[in-house]
């Protein structure tokens, strides 16, 4: 048995605010507002649009302290992340690891939607935030 990565789940989106830029991917693009939600642990509100069968995930900071913050102030907005689907996260990231690929979370987190995610080091990655999200079953 191994782990597979099987989608694009999303691509996550660095903003100041979601209200300002919100209205040209509703409006503008027409992709449809699946939900705003806020994550405390994670310090970040997200709205999540869908794009067919991927999603558009703009985040905003919660407060001023935390890596999205960090990453706004040294980059500004833009693309944040992207995530794929893994079929078995923990497998995987026992995998990655045992391959010597850095990671941010050797063991799942929740995410925004409540599934099971983790970061792999964008010094591992040619230097893209890379998410890996547990296929909702
Ligand atoms: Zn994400």
């Amino acid at each position: 048995m191994s782990s597979t990565i099987t989608a694009v789940d999303h691509i996550g989106v660095a903003v100041e605010r979601i209200d300002d830029v919100l209205p040209f991917y509703e409006k503008a693009l027409g992709l449809n507002l699946e939900e705003i939600k806020e994550s405390k642990v994670n310090k970040v509100r997200g709205a999540i649009l869908s794009a067919g069968r991927t999603r558009i995930e703009l985040i905003e900071p919660l407060g001023k302290e935390g890596p999205l913050s960090n990453f706004l102030r040294k980059k500004g907005q833009g693309i944040h992340h992207i995530a794929f689907v893994v079929s078995d996260l923990e497998m995987m990231l026992k995998r990655l690891k045992k391959d010597g690929i850095a990671l941010i979370d050797e063991k799942p987190r929740i995410g925004i939607k409540g599934a099971k995610i983790a970061f792999l080091h964008p010094k591992a990655t040619g230097n893209v935030l890379i998410e890996l999200c547990e296929e909702q079953r």
